[in-house]
């Protein structure tokens, strides 16, 4: 059964917009955003929700917990 993600948190107070999350995503999910915060950084964004398998490794490779992946449950 293929899993499929309800929706992605990104929590900018933890975020510093090191990008190893779209790095390591397999499906090309996430993407770095166009503007930065107002720390200065270019967080990631989710750019194909669809395309999330829940694999999870964003959330495991994250090193400051800052990305959740809300999984589709019936
Ligand atoms: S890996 Fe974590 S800290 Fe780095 S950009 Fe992604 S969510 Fe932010
Ligand atoms: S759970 Fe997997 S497929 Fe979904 S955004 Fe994270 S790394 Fe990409």
């Amino acid at each position: 059964m293929t899993k499929t993600a309800k929706q992605i948190h990104i929590d900018a107070r933890l975020c510093k917009g090191c990008h190893i999350c779209i790095t390591v995503c397999p499906h090309g999910v996430l993407r770095k955003a166009e503007v930065v915060d107002n720390r200065g950084f270019f967080l990631p964004e989710v750019a194909d929700i669809e395309a999330c398998r829940v694999c999870r490794l964003c959330e495991l490779e994250c090193p400051d917990f800052a990305i959740c992946v809300e999984e589709i449950t019936d």
